[in-house]
C-alpha cells in the first residue's frame, strides 16, 4: 500500500474541494471527467491501466493506476472522503459490480454507475447505487428521436417527458405566446428562445418568436413529439 501514500495526502485534499472520482477512465469516463475539469470541478481520475493514466497525467487534478476493486487501495486513495463517486467500469462487469459494492461499503454519499446491460444495471440498483446510466441505451434513444423528428436536439428528462429544441412552427409565430393556447391545445410549454443574434431567454406570456427564432418546449414525449413536427 506504500505506493499510493504519496497520492492519499493529494486525494484527501481534492475531496475537500468541489469534486469528483472517477473510476474507469475509457471513452464514457474520459469525456465525463473532462467535462468535469471544464466546468471546474476538481477530478481524481483511477484506471488500472497504465497507458490510460499516463495519457491523462496533467489533464485531471490527479490520475492514480490501481484496482478500484480493492476497499484498501480505495482507503488509500481517500475515496471513501469523496461525496460524489463514478463508476465508469463496463465491459468487465465484474470488476464495476465489485467496484460499486466497495463504494457502498465505503458510504460514499452518491455514487453513479455506467451498466452497459438491463442485468448489469439491474445489478447495480439492486446493490443500492443511486444512479444507474445506460450510456448507449439513452443515446440511442435520444438520437431516435433526433432522426424521426426534426428536432434540433431532445433530451427525454425521464420516460415519458421530454424537452427539445426546435424551430418555431407557423401556429405560434408572431404572436404573444400568451394567446397562442399551445397549452391547452398542445400540452406543451415553451420554456426558452433565441433570436438569430441573441442569447438564449426565458420565455413568458409576451414573448413573441418569428421564423428564425429557436424555441425550448417540454410537456409529454408524445406532445413533444407531434409539436416538432408542426410546420
Ligand atoms: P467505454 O465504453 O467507456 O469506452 P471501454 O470499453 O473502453 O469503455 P470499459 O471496460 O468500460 O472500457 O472500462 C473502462 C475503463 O475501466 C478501462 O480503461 C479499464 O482499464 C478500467 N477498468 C477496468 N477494470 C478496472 C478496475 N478493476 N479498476 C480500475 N479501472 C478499471
Amino acid at each position: 500500500m506504500a505506493k499510493f501514500s504519496v497520492f492519499s495526502e493529494k486525494s484527501r485534499r481534492i475531496a475537500e474541494a468541489d469534486s469528483v472520482a472517477v473510476i474507469g477512465l475509457g471513452r464514457f469516463g474520459s469525456a465525463l471527467a473532462e467535462e468535469l475539469m471544464a466546468s471546474g470541478t476538481e477530478v481524481l481520475g483511477i484506471d488500472a491501466n497504465e497507458e490510460i493514466v499516463q495519457s491523462f497525467n496533467g489533464t485531471l487534478t490527479q490520475v492514480v493506476r490501481a484496482d478500484a476493486t480493492k476497499e484498501e487501495v480505495l482507503r488509500q486513495l481517500a475515496v471513501d472522503q469523496f461525496d460524489r463517486v463514478v463508476v465508469a467500469i463496463g465491459d468487465d462487469v465484474q470488476a464495476s459490480i465489485l467496484t460499486a459494492s466497495v463504494l457502498l461499503h465505503l458510504n460514499v454519499p452518491v455514487i453513479w454507475a455506467k451498466a452497459i446491460g438491463e442485468q448489469h444495471g439491474r445489478i447495480l440498483e439492486q446493490l443500492g447505487v443511486h444512479h444507474v446510466i445506460f450510456p448507449e441505451k439513452d443515446m440511442g434513444r435520444r438520437v431516435a428521436h433526433l432522426v424521426r423528428g426534426a428536432a434540433m436536439d431532445y433530451l427525454e428528462v425521464e420516460r415519458g417527458y421530454a424537452m427539445a429544441k426546435i424551430a418555431p412552427p407557423q401556429i405560434i409565430r408572431g404572436i404573444p405566446l400568451g394567446q397562442t393556447g399551445i397549452r391547452k391545445s398542445h400540452g406543451i410549454t415553451i420554456t426558452a428562445y433565441r433570436t438569430l443574434e441573441e442569447q438564449w431567454r426565458n420565455a413568458d406570456n409576451q414573448t413573441v418568436v418569428n421564423d428564425g427564432d429557436t424555441i425550448l418546449i417540454v410537456g409529454p414525449t408524445a406532445q413533444v413529439e407531434a409539436f416538432a413536427q408542426l410546420r
